[in-house]
């Protein structure tokens, strides 16, 4: 039989489909299924996914934690590094066949005081990969070909992704909270962000007090150059910290607001607390008198530029850090998530699609 013209016309070309993870409700797990491949429009790029780091941030982004939400459905993943496969009309920034990386600041207006003084993070139109937009929990993301950055040759696409958060918002921190020779900085948290803060702190001569509330992580970051571990589970880092003569700077990047109140108690006289975790539980109690007399100075940091990011590709292709993974499929990204939170995993797992 003869199909009509209408009929033709209602059935549409076909969609091309994509594995993706999925958050449909904030209550229930991701859901692993094929939705429709995005095509690019002008100055966007269609990157095909290698390998997508689980960064705690995914992880709220799925609970819906935070006071601004994502819209269900939408797929999270900020850490997504790949080939470009497609650009879109007025792309000039990258070419098919780069590598590069999809990460958080996944736009912003380029013309805002934010964006021309250098601090583009701040940007009050920017959306963000894997929560305002769809990320790289995917085998293909759409992405704003001004705010991806190109992989340097020599960088492996396993490391790359955690570098894309993990990395530039430590490697930030780093540089916010002011870390010269001969500092003592403690780092709160030795997950994702923590093991290679630590890293950050020491090249920029800082001395480093790793703070954990598991033995192996606390055994990581000994290998990876810190000089103090303090196990947070069973003594008090506030009292341990103290005893060293106190941290010039402070780290927080556990998913607790008591590490954050103990990063602030283990500070010396002018010390530095940066806040960079992002737990649910969103206040702390901090003391105003303490704060005022001992000159204390507190401090949020969001990811970083991609100047910044530039930079870090650039330090780890000179040798200069070690990114810890496991890589594990994309189908496992529900049980992945409850290692995550369990403290099971050794820094970042990684998932290829
Ligand atoms: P992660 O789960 O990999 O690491 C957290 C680490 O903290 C774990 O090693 C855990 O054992 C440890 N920990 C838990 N409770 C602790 C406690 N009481 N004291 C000391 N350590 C404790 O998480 P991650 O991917 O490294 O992310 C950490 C946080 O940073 C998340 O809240 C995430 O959303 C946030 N984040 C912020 C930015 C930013 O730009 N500010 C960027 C990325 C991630
Ligand atoms: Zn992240
Ligand atoms: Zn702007």
């Amino acid at each position: 039989m003869a199909i009509t013209e209408r009929e033709q016309l209602s059935a549409g070309p076909t969609i091309a489909t994509m594995k993706a993870a999925v958050v449909e409700d904030f209550t229930k797990p991701l859901v692993v299924k094929q939705v429709p491949k995005p095509v690019a429009g002008r100055g966007e790029i269609i990157v095909r996914i290698e390998t997508s780091g689980l960064c705690h941030t995914d992880i709220h982004a799925a609970h819906g934690d935070w006071p601004v939400k994502p819209t269900p459905p939408f797929i999270p993943g900020h850490e997504g590094c790949g080939i470009v496969e497609q650009v879109g009309a007025g792309v000039s920034e990258v070419v098919l066949g780069d590598r590069v990386v999809v990460p958080w600041l996944g736009y912003a207006c380029g013309t805002c005081d934010y964006c021309v003084s250098g601090r583009e993070t701040l940007c009050l139109a920017q959306q963000n990969t894997g929560y305002s937009i769809d990320g790289g929990f995917a085998e293909y993301v759409k992405a704003s070909a001004r705010y991806v950055v190109k992989v340097p040759a020599g960088v492996d696409p396993v490391d790359a992704s955690p570098l894309a958060c993990a990395g530039v918002t430590t490697y930030k921190a780093v540089k916010v909270a002011g870390t010269r020779p001969s500092n003592l900085v403690a780092i709160f948290g030795i997950g994702g962000l923590g093991h290679l803060a630590l890293q950050y702190a020491r090249i920029a001569g800082g001395r480093v007090i790793a703070v954990d509330v598991h033995d192996e992580k606390l055994a990581l970051a000994k290998e990876l150059g810190a000089e103090f571990t303090v196990n947070a589970a069973k003594e008090d880092p506030v009292e341990a910290i103290q005893k060293l003569g106190g941290a010039d700077q402070a780290i927080a990047l556990a998913v607790s607001p008591k590490a954050f109140e103990q990063a602030y108690g283990s500070l010396r006289r002018g010390g530095t607390l940066v806040f960079v975790a992002l737990p649910a539980d969103n206040t702390v109690e901090l003391p105003i008198f303490e704060t005022v007399l001992n000159g204390i100075t507190i401090v949020g940091s969001i990811v970083g530029t991609r100047v910044d990011l530039r930079e870090v590709f650039e330090l780890h292709a000179a040798g200069l850090t070690k990114v810890i993974t496991e890589v594990r499929s994309l189908d496992t990204v529900n049980e992945s998530i409850e290692d995550v939170d369990a403290g099971r995993v050794p820094a970042r797992i990684v998932f290829v699609p």
